[in-house]
């Protein structure tokens, strides 16, 4: 049996010795295989560089030069090394900033290759901290005269380092690489081998043969991930559940114990709910749904009918305030009515160990029935062994396996074990596609609509400058009863950041512009106690302005409050924006978003324009996506999206969904992965995504 790649220490590589080793294990390389995998983030065209003669001003271009002199100006601000060079056809000059090493880097005669954005100075050609390579010439093969790679570095490991080893495991190794795909679904799809589909990522003769390796690579991601994700489904939906009773009787009690209508949505929603939490095996279901279209409603919806069962629901959210907030709703929401009597719980962090011993006694004994929470509710002191159904809020916050482990926690050690209903919440919408592929362990409800009478929400982009009309504008708004929040991206002013921030804004606000209105103040830097106190006083319209950070982003609900205005628009994100426009518009009048900017970069000047263009999340969404990427817009410890170093499923939906379609059928064929021909996949699988396959493939 031939040694695998991933059991080659690469320190026995020729070129890597215990200390390259070191400094290898920090790009996460230890092995051959992982050697090999370090993929290039983007690659130099150098069989032909740009002339400096033909170098446009503003773009990024690679050139290559000798170097003509090397000085350092360690008496300016900046301590600046100046470096000047020509090829053929001209010369050009290289500045760095606070970097005053470099100048012992740069000799008379050196060849460099450069890369980085031209811009002209003083009537001359320059580049500002370029980007370089030294070159000597023994290894111009390499490095010169092809398509180069340029990998992710580390400290003590350079460019041509790396290429020279990679290209040594390549010629070492290349051969021992084993096609995980299977290779009638490789024909099928007309997919390199992996071997060579390795080695032209790392050197393509062209970009077609790069492009053409990177596809067969991203195949690849893309296969073994869907199977993860079908597997895991079959094996929820496999397990025992509880099968509760709801008769339609009780849903019409519940929706008519609100003084509003259910939209269709809502409706439809509640019924897929109510059809999974009849059925005996566990449910696992997505509920999409813009801010402000009433998920809250529909997601109690299931609690009510789990403790009409005679069991315990959760509700798990991402912050404390959330938690509070669906702890306060909840009770306000049920007041009165035929659902009085439930007995609430709330549990955070920040509680005392003795009160949350006393809480999970409560738990346990079945004194409580619903219990609301943040992550706090996975410590294991807490007893949920009587839940039959668990809502996760902003499921883009929490990770698979905090999802796994909060329905693992509801079966009993003492048999008679069954999974609760898990229902998932985001506002964060995720296009349909997206969602199939990345959620498709999950079945999906969407609420498409908002409720009827709310007000149009228009936004208006204006430059910083314009800032003293927008605040007059607000205090008239203010003096006709409107409430405001007014938010900051920083808390406290900044040494590196020319930013206003929250708190000297509010101060500031409140004796001069806004002077005679009542302000609140709140920012992640408060205690909850605080920041709750202050938000009650806004609610009950005893604070006009609210000055805010991002905090307000999740769940605040303030029906009055018809204006936000939010500084430096452009240090935001997309969907943060889409989030905190959301705190708006929530009651019957009209409502204003004031976005307060002066992006310099083109990606703020589209998001600012997509953000005013439109208000529907679904496209802000696809957008962000497109602009950020999935990991970023997931964040970072989703989905294993980590794990997909070449493949993008926004780019290569297409793809994505022919290698869902092939795992779905191979699945099908040999569900437990034990032909011969698919032991491989179930290897690969175990070692890349053991979050998701432990639970499936113990054994
Ligand atoms: P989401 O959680 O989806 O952002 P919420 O559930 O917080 O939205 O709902 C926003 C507000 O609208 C809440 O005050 C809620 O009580 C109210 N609401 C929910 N459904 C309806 C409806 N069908 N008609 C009117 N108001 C509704
Ligand atoms: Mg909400």
């Amino acid at each position: 049996m031939p040694q695998s790649l991933s059991d080659i220490s690469i320190q026995f590589l020729k070129g890597v010795g215990p200390a390259k080793a070191k400094l290898l294990a920090n790009l996460g390389i230890k092995t051959v295989e992982d050697l090999l995998c370090l993929f290039p983030h983007r690659y130099e065209d150098r069989s032909q560089f740009t002339p400096i003669a033909m170098l446009k001003v503003g773009e990024m271009q690679t050139i290559c030069g000798q170097v003509l002199t090397c000085r350092r100006n360690f008496y300016s601000k900046n301590r600046t090394v100046e470096v000047s060079l020509e090829d053929k056809t001209g010369k050009i000059f290289c500045v760095w900033f606070n970097q005053p090493y470099l100048a012992n880097f740069f000799k008379e005669g050196q060849e460099v290759v450069l890369y980085g954005r031209v811009d002209t100075f003083k009537k001359r050609l320059q580049m500002v901290m370029p980007v370089f390579e030294l070159i000597s010439a023994g290894d111009q093969s390499l490095n010169m005269g092809r398509i180069v790679p340029i990998y992710p570095l580390t400290r003590g490991i350079t460019q041509r380092y790396l290429r020279k080893t990679i290209d040594t495991a390549l010629r070492l190794y290349a051969k021992g690489l084993k096609d995980v795909i299977p290779s009638d679904i490789r024909r099928r799809h007309q997919l390199a081998d992996i071997a060579g589909s390795i080695r032209h990522i790392h050197f393509p003769p062209t970009m077609q043969e790069q492009q053409a390796a990177s596809r067969r690579v991203a195949f690849e991601e893309f296969f073994l991930f869907q199977i993860c994700v079908i597997l895991r489904r079959l094996c929820i939906i496999e397990k025992k559940g509880f099968a509760h009773r709801i008769e339609p009787v009780f849903i019409e009690q519940y929706v008519k114990s609100f003084p509003f209508t259910f939209t269709e949505s809502q409706r439809r929603a509640m019924d897929d709910i109510a059809a999974d939490m009849k059925k005996p095996r566990p449910m696992l279901r997505l509920l999409q749904g813009d801010v402000g279209c009433g998920k809250t409603v529909v997601a109690f919806f299931g609690c009510m009918a789990a403790v009409q069962n005679g069991r315990q629901a959760a509700i798990m959210a991402p912050t404390e305030i959330l938690a509070s907030q669906h702890y306060e709703n909840f009770k306000l929401l049920f007041a009165g009515g035929i659902f009085d009597g439930i007995r609430l719980g709330l549990l955070t962090s920040r509680m005392s160990k003795k009160e949350k011993a006393e809480l999970s006694g409560k738990l346990k004994a079945k004194e409580i029935d619903v219990i609301i929470g943040t992550h706090a509710l996975l410590e294991e002191a807490v007893d949920l062994a009587h839940l039959s159904f668990v809502v996760i809020d902003e499921q883009h916050k929490f990770g698979v396996n905090q999802r796994a482990l909060l329905s693992a926690k509801a079966r009993p050690a003492s048999g008679g074990s069954s999974n609760p209903d898990v229902l998932i919440m985001t506002a964060t919408p995720i296009p349909r596609t997206l969602c199939l592929t990345l959620y498709g362990d999950l079945d999906v409800s969407v609420i498409h609509e908002l409720p009827p009478g709310r007000g149009a929400v228009k936004t208006y982009h204006f430059s910083l400058e314009k800032i003293q009309g927008v605040y007059q504008k607000v205090r008239e708004w203010v003096l006709k009863g409107t409430q405001a929040y007014i938010i900051y991206p920083l808390v406290d002013e900044s040494e590196t950041l020319d930013l206003k921030a929250a708190k000297h804004m509010f101060a500031h606000l409140q004796s001069h512009e806004f002077q005679g209105l009542r302000m609140g103040l709140v920012h992640g830097g408060m205690k909850r106690q605080e920041t709750d106190d202050v938000m009650q006083k806004f609610k009950r319209h005893e604070i006009d302005i609210l000055v805010a950070t991002t905090i307000l982003e999740v769940g605040i609900d303030v029906a009055n409050a018809n204006v936000i205005v939010i500084e430096h628009a452009e240090r935001f994100g997309l969907s943060q924006l889409h989030q905190l426009r959301g705190r708006i518009g929530r009651g019957s009048k009209d409502a204003v978003c004031l976005l307060m900017a002066d992006p310099t970069t083109e990606e703020a000047k589209s998001r600012l324009e997509a953000i005013v263009k439109t208000t529907d999340g679904f496209k802000i969404a696809e957008y962000d996506l497109q602009i950020r990427g999935p990991g970023h817009y997931f964040g970072r410890h989703q989905h294993g999206l980590n794990e997909l170093r070449v493949a993008n499923p926004v780019t290569q939906l297409d793809l994505l969904e022919k290698a869902r379609h092939e795992a779905g059928h191979l699945i099908k064929l040999d569900p437990s992965l034990h032909s011969p021909a698919h032991t491989m996949i179930k290897q690969v699988i175990k070692k890349r995504y053991p979050q998701y396959l432990d639970m499936v493939l113990a054994g």
